[in-house]
């Protein structure tokens, strides 16, 4: 871990503002997709950087804005890794968002997030807060392999309770889906089932299959050749050095997850998801506007 003092913390548009405390992730998951060459790494993956100025960053941001906003964390870069338990910069960044009655959206794959929950819930009665959480692998033990170092899908599972618990709405990634490894649909309809159970509102899934670039690919297949012997070569025979790598179970999958959700009211189409985690209560926008005059 390193500390840098970053220049600016959030960017978007009007309606959602996303930054990144952290870069690199400490998560290990065999698959990461931004652990690729065109994110311009010029540190290890693991060897975290820390933004140690983001409170101050946000806080002047925020304090300048003229219309509220959802402020999201975790797209490049889990929010809650290990490191977060001592630094707390996403807590302290969830304050600042709190004291200035921004709405706030963080996407993770850890049980650290319950640190936070009264926070959160906290945004949520004055504002909003979503919590976005990542569910790829029902089966613990294959789980514990692609995602080592978090905790497992069935304990995510019970932190979007907990979540669902306080009327916090929770939305999931169910993605990467990898060809010949977590691909069938015992695995889909158990994750679908669970997000039913604990009301998840939408669920985030372009397509059954996975991405490769160029710095995740070798990650990728060196996991292969560690944990499924062979499988790196039918990769390589069926995709070659493709970019998408669609399962070949990709078309009966997405049509179980589209009418799975469809028949129990669950967002699939992933730009209704985007639009519904940023859509702040009407009061909120009106009052910051109000505000203004
Ligand atoms: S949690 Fe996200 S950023 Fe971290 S290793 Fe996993 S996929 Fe990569």
């Amino acid at each position: 871990m390193h500390f840098v003092k970053a220049k600016g913390i959030i960017s978007g548009n009007n309606k959602f503002q996303g930054m990144n405390i952290y870069r690199g992730c400490s998560h290990g998951c065999i698959y990461c997709d931004s652990r690729s060459k065109c994110y311009q790494f010029t540190h290890a993956f693991e060897d975290i950087e820390v933004k140690e100025n983001a409170p101050e960053l946000l806080e002047r941001a925020l304090k300048s804005k003229r219309q509220k906003c959802m402020i999201g964390t975790g797209a490049m870069s889990d929010p809650y890794m290990h490191c977060e338990e001592k630094l707390e910069l996403t807590r302290r960044c969830l304050e600042i968002i709190n004291r200035y009655e921004f709405g706030a959206s963080v996407l993770t794959k850890s049980d650290r997030v319950l640190r936070d929950i009264d926070l959160l819930d906290e945004i949520n009665q004055k504002t909003k807060a979503v919590v976005q959480m990542t569910l790829t692998t029902y089966d613990d033990k294959l789980c514990s392999i692609l995602e080592p170092n978090v905790c497992n899908t069935k304990r995510r599972i019970d932190v979007l309770e907990e979540m669902q618990k306080r009327g916090i709405p929770t939305y999931v990634w169910m993605t990467p889906i990898l060809p010949y490894i977590n691909d069938n649909e015992e695995n889909i309809q158990s994750i679908l089932e669970e997000c039913v159970r604990v009301g998840v509102k939408g669920i985030i899934c372009y397509d059954m299959g996975l991405t490769l670039r160029e710095g995740d690919r070798e990650y990728y297949y060196q996991a292969l050749d560690k944990h499924f012997p062979g499988m790196k070569e039918r990769y390589i025979k069926n995709y070659g050095n493709a970019y998408q790598l669609p399962s070949p179970n990709r078309d009966k999958l997405m049509n179980l997850f589209k009418v799975y959700c469809k028949d129990h009211n669950i967002i699939s189409d992933p730009n209704k998801c985007f639009y519904s985690i940023a859509d702040m209560p009407e009061k909120n926008v009106q009052l910051s506007l109000f505000d203004e005059i």
